[in-house]
């Protein structure tokens, strides 16, 4: 098999007859999409017959048939890759704030220890007892 038209190295050739998709029976228009040949011949007619027919596949049936057996479009595999790279980025930059803000709330439990301290520093000295007589 291989891929010719639109976006290939080989963006037009003579097709050969009947020139067209061997699943839609529509002319693939190698201006607009790629097309597989796939470089197997049919007899019309069956076994006994002198017509050959070449088994062509257009794009769009390539595409459906992809989709039934659960493939994705090489576009839509880059946009999820793309996504996916975006979400692990959001990812990384939330976890560097989340230790920023972690390493902020020591600070904060810090400040308050030692306002602690200072407090405890300055508080009044007990009264001296007073021996009893
Ligand atoms: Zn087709």
């Amino acid at each position: 098999m291989d891929v010719f038209g639109k976006g290939t190295d080989e963006p037009s050739r003579p097709l050969l007859p009947p020139g067209t998709c061997w699943i839609c029976d529509n002319s693939p228009q190698q201006e607009e999409m790629k097309v597989i040949d796939t470089r197997r011949n049919t007899q019309a007619g069956g076994a006994l017959s002198h017509v050959s027919i070449r088994k062509y596949v257009c794009e769009p049936c390539v595409k459906q048939l992809g989709e039934a057996m659960g493939m994705v479009a090489a576009e839509v595999h880059a946009q999820v890759a793309r996504d996916g790279s975006d979400a692990m980025a959001d990812c990384v930059k939330l976890a560097h704030e989340l230790s920023e803000a972690r390493e902020a709330q020591t600070r904060v439990v810090d400040a308050d220890e030692i306002l602690a301290r200072i407090e405890k520093l300055t508080k009044p000295a007990p009264k001296p007892r007073v021996p009893q007589k």
